[in-house]
């Protein structure tokens, strides 16, 4: 008999030891059954483990030492130190490993599933981040974007009026027609005082919001004024709005003549 056929025989006994009970007749019956198929244990130490089993099974009087070195044995079947040195051999580790193996296998799967997983976790987090940075950059453009423009002013001098005539002339020299601008007498109608006094380029109701009740009282005095409407026109783009001018020569307008600026408000022009 080889070396490596007693070696797997002894290994064999090991694990049966170790893994069943031999004092029920139906385990040790299945493991006879199996050996008259197999024929594994058929050395010397392999016949007797199988007639210690029968005896135990079945209430034989038997003694208790061990199968293999014949020293006492707890389990009446093979003594703790065989059991030890057997299930530490090389042998025993060899069959053992295919075992380890695939658990190490199922390990290395785990792992890389999960570095998959966190490695689609940290993209949607970068997209993510990538996505917020683009808001940002798009929130300190907005203002540069869509500056703040210094409201538009008269260039030319204060002039008092006499007439609805003096005030026409005096808006043609601003709105000229031959740039595309049409001026209308609307109307005569009155003005709050305090709108033409504010300075040039201010806006009435910014200013009005910021009044004292003293300056109030003031401001909310009223005058006669000219009322003209102002419309410009060429091949891209329209321009409505409205000027109020009194008989100091103080023009105020409203409308889309001060780029980026409230079209509902009026300004100080000239
Ligand atoms: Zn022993």
């Amino acid at each position: 008999m080889d070396n490596d056929k007693l070696r797997q025989e002894l290994f064999y006994m090991v694990k049966l030891t170790a893994k069943y009970d031999f004092t029920r007749q139906e385990v040790v019956e299945e493991i006879l059954r199996l050996e008259n198929e197999r024929q594994i244990l058929t050395s010397v130490f392999g016949k007797r483990f199988k007639a210690r089993i029968f005896d135990i099974a079945y209430g034989q009087t038997h003694d208790d030492t061990c199968v293999i070195c014949g020293k006492q044995a707890l389990n009446g079947v093979i003594c703790d130190n065989c059991m030890e040195s057997i299930s530490d051999s090389a042998y025993a580790k060899s069959k053992e490993s295919p075992q380890k193996a695939v658990t190490s296998n199922t390990k290395d799967l785990k792992s890389n599933v999960w570095s998959v997983v966190s490695k689609i976790f940290v993209i949607f987090l970068s997209i993510l981040m990538i996505i917020q940075i683009a808001f940002l950059c798009l929130w300190y453009s907005i203002p540069t974007r869509n500056p703040k423009v210094k409201a538009v002013v008269s260039q030319n001098e204060i002039a008092s009026i006499d007439s609805k005539e003096d005030a026409y002339a005096q808006l043609e020299l601003d709105f000229p027609e031959s740039e595309g601008y049409t001026i209308t007498f609307a109307r005569t109608d009155t003005e709050y005082v305090g709108r033409f006094l504010i300075d040039v380029g201010e806006s009435c109701d910014e200013v009005e919001a910021d009044l004292t009740d003293e300056e109030r009282y003031d401001y909310f005095l009223k005058e006669d004024v000219y009322v003209f409407y102002i419309s410009y026109l060429d091949d891209i783009s329209s321009k409505i709005g409205m000027a109020e001018i009194n008989a100091d020569g103080h023009i105020i307008v409203m409308g889309q003549f001060n780029d980026g600026r409230k079209t509902d408000s009026f300004y100080r022009y000239r």
